[in-house]
């Protein structure tokens, strides 16, 4: 049902305590409720034991608790799990469970549709119809532990921003969801667990170094040429390598994180030598390894995998360069929730 009401989720803990003291309560009832919300999961203000009935009546007499439903959830024969995720106001995004013998891994959504237009991907099929709020991308990172848990018998180890959206398009959010995420009052995971995956913006990558966050960053490089990497992803046009390159070097100054470039090497795009010539030069600006991901077909037009012979060029080029390659296999093809295939299809 449409409301007036104020998501309480979208105050902060300063402003709880506030609230409660402008009541004439204690500012210490604005720690216990903000517990409940970030800590605890509560999404309904009758589930807040500690506070008393008559306090809770009034919360929601001002305030809702907007949170995210499992709409759909698909498992993969590998394991995988795809859940489409319902917003409060109806529209659809995707995470997804990705479990390894080591790790279980959420990767999350940040945006609801994208602007981008990178042609291999699906979810750039979508319009970018708004940002997610904090609690939104929080939420989904809660609905992954639990499954987790439930069908994995272990928490959460891994959050990747790789669903659907730009993270950096949606940064402030992005930021105040990983706050409560890493926060001893939130769900306390560490940063380290936490790699956000950009197409490359190179403003908000030096905003996010100048910010001094502690969380790992990925860039999803495929072309270290500027025309080829305009066919591919038209945006690098108005972002081109230069200045790419430039922010990435400023991240590094500033973390001392090393940066991930994910890479896809396909069919007549990016399979020559030169192609690898230029992403080893790429590579010499900051401290960086490469992750080249299985292409995930999207229709069966213009992008195709690489042959095995051009995979092998790149890992030996890079390799003989010092430089650490690794190959990720796709997971959880059969259910359309790998890399890329993210777009609301089921
Ligand atoms: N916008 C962010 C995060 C979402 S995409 C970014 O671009 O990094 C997550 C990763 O999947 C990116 O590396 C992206 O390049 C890759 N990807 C997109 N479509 C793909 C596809 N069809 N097959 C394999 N990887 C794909």
């Amino acid at each position: 049902m449409e409301t007036t009401k104020k998501d309480i989720r979208a105050l902060t803990k300063e402003q709880l305590r506030e609230f409660f003291v402008a009541q004439g309560d204690k500012d210490f009832r604005g720690n216990q409720v903000y517990e409940w919300l970030w800590n605890k999961g509560a999404h309904k203000f009758e589930d807040m034991t500690n506070i008393s009935k008559e306090t809770r009546l009034m919360l929601e007499d001002n305030f809702v608790i907007n949170h995210i439903e499992v709409d759909q959830m698909q498992r993969s024969n590998d394991g995988t799990i795809k859940n489409a995720v319902r917003l409060h106001d109806g529209l659809i995004v995707e995470s997804v469970l990705i479990p390894t013998k080591k790790r279980t891994t959420a990767c999350v959504s940040s945006q609801v549709g994208c602007s981008l237009d990178c042609k291999f991907c699906a979810t750039s099929r979508l319009k970018r119809m708004r940002n997610l709020n904090p609690d939104e991308i929080f939420d989904q990172v809660v609905a992954i532990d639990k499954q987790s848990r439930l069908y994995f018998n272990k928490p959460l180890t891994n959050i990747v921003f790789m669903g659907m959206g730009e993270p950096l398009m949606n940064y402030n959010n992005v930021l105040k969801a990983i706050d409560k995420i890493t926060s001893p009052e939130g769900l306390g995971m560490s940063p380290k667990r936490i790699v956000v995956s950009t197409s490359g913006v190179p403003k908000m990558i030096k905003k996010m170094a100048d910010d001094e966050v502690k969380f790992g960053l990925a860039v999803s490089l495929h072309s270290a040429i500027d025309e080829i990497r305009t066919s591919i992803m038209p945006f690098n046009a108005t972002f081109p390598l230069a200045d790419l390159r430039e922010a990435l070097e400023h991240w590094y100054a500033k973390t001392k994180n090393l940066i991930t470039y994910e890479y896809v090497v396909w069919d007549g795009i990016n399979d020559t030598k030169k192609d690898v010539e230029a992403l080893i030069e790429f590579c010499r600006f900051a401290p960086s390894k490469v992750n080249l991901i299985e292409y995930n077909p999207i229709d069966d037009g213009e992008f195709q995998q690489a042959d095995n012979a051009a995979i092998d060029m790149y890992i030996s080029m890079l390799e003989a360069n010092n430089i650490t390659v690794t190959v990720r296999r796709s997971r959880g093809k059969d259910i359309d929730a790998a890399c890329g295939q993210l777009a609301n299809k089921s």
